[in-house]
């Protein structure tokens, strides 16, 4: 087999025992023989791991998640220090070098830090170090975070231009319903279209546990993230992290989602996922049509309403009329200036401005359809 890159997402209900607050050292130290096997084999691994917040209040005696930010923030600075130290007994005992990475949601808002990232993680790993990534929980602004660490490993791997993410959780699979009630409930192995996900009515009710913040609904959302980036997804258990290779080797654990067959480019998935929408428009249906089924650029005609203050080359949210985003997107223009012209064709805004214009609102290579 050709070497991998394959991230790895542990959530904190997995990492520690649930009753106590105190690490599951059997789980962990599972899951690094399993990595380290996988780099043995000549893969790249990565490994997303929660815990910073759980392992913090552990340390401190706090019996329960913290409400405040403030409270929060401390506690992951005690608990990240004290997960990377376990990681790096484990991992140190087999000879495998790790670093931490810490990431902010704004640390992938401008293109060259975005990128600057994404060198960064190519060097760690052609030194055959395992990164562990984390959310910056001690410094990251509430408006600015990933939230969950599903988004986060989502993120990375489309940034890394991962071939797989697992996300290990504490189910084997999805079921159809919910296996502990319903006898009925069938396993589902493969999903090549999320959309059908919805449609076949999945109960992904779980909205995680008291310590972490994920659930099926974001596990399914990181899962699209990946998908679009031909990132072959698979949620499985955490208790048996050997699953990862068995998955490699093509055995059909776990629930996996099939990978877009022609992924979107770099600079898309940056527009996509790493910039922050300053503002949005509201499109009439016409201009909808256009851009999501004709593949056309956005124009000032075809604008009814602007929200919120921005400048030219930001990001907005390209939304119907009912305010469903439909794409994303930067503006050439910003947002007094929109004001001003929308609803108008283009021929008309040298005169409405004052001054040639660009043909465009939003062109077509700064779009994407979400
Ligand atoms: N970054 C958080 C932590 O380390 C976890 C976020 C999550 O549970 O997804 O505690």
């Amino acid at each position: 087999m050709k070497p991998q890159t394959i991230v790895v997402k542990i959530g904190t209900s997995s990492l520690t025992n649930p009753q106590t607050g105190y690490l599951a050292l059997s789980t962990i130290a599972a899951l690094v023989e399993a990595l380290c096997g996988l780099r043995r084999q000549g893969h790249d691994v990565v490994l997303v791991s929660s815990g910073a917040v759980g392992i913090g209040c552990a340390r401190l005696g706090i019996k329960e998640r913290p409400r405040t930010i403030a409270m929060k923030q401390a506690v992951a600075a005690v608990g990240q220090g004290r997960l990377m130290r376990v990681y790096d007994d484990f991992f140190t005992s087999l000879n495998q070098p790790i670093a931490q990475v810490l990431i902010t949601r704004s640390d992938l808002v401008q293109r060259s830090r975005y990128v600057n990232a994404y060198r960064t993680f190519r060097q760690l790993l052609k030194l055959g170090v395992v990164p562990i990534v984390n959310e910056n929980d001690t410094l990251a602004v509430e408006e600015l975070k990933f939230g969950d660490n599903d988004t986060l490993s989502a993120q990375v791997a489309s940034l890394v231009e991962a071939d797989w993410l697992f996300l290990l959780t504490d189910v084997d699979r999805l079921y159809s319903a919910d296996p502990r009630y319903d006898p009925t409930a069938q396993p589902i192995n493969l999903v090549d279209d999320i959309d059908k996900l919805t449609a076949l009515n999945v109960d992904v009710g779980d909205r995680g546990t008291s310590w972490g913040t994920g659930g099926m609904v974001t596990k399914i959302a990181a899962a699209r993230i990946a998908t679009v980036a031909g990132v072959r997804t698979v949620i499985t258990e955490g208790r048996s992290p050997q699953n990862i290779e068995k998955a490699l080797m093509g055995e059909p654990i776990g629930t996996q989602f099939a990978p877009e067959v022609e992924p979107q480019n770099a600079r898309k998935r940056w527009i996509a996922h790493g910039l922050l929408p300053a503002g949005k428009l509201y499109l009439d249906s016409g201009a909808v049509a256009a851009i999501r089924d004709a593949g056309k650029s956005l124009l000032a005609a075809g604008i009814k309403e602007v929200e919120g203050e921005f400048q030219s080359r930001d990001a907005v949210q390209i939304c119907d009329q009912h305010g469903n985003e439909i794409a994303r997107g930067i503006v050439n223009y910003n947002s007094t200036e929109l004001q001003q012209i929308r609803g108008h064709h283009s021929e008309a805004i040298p005169q409405i401005l004052g001054y040639e214009g660009e043909a465009t609102v939003v062109h077509r290579d700064n779009l994407v359809l979400v």
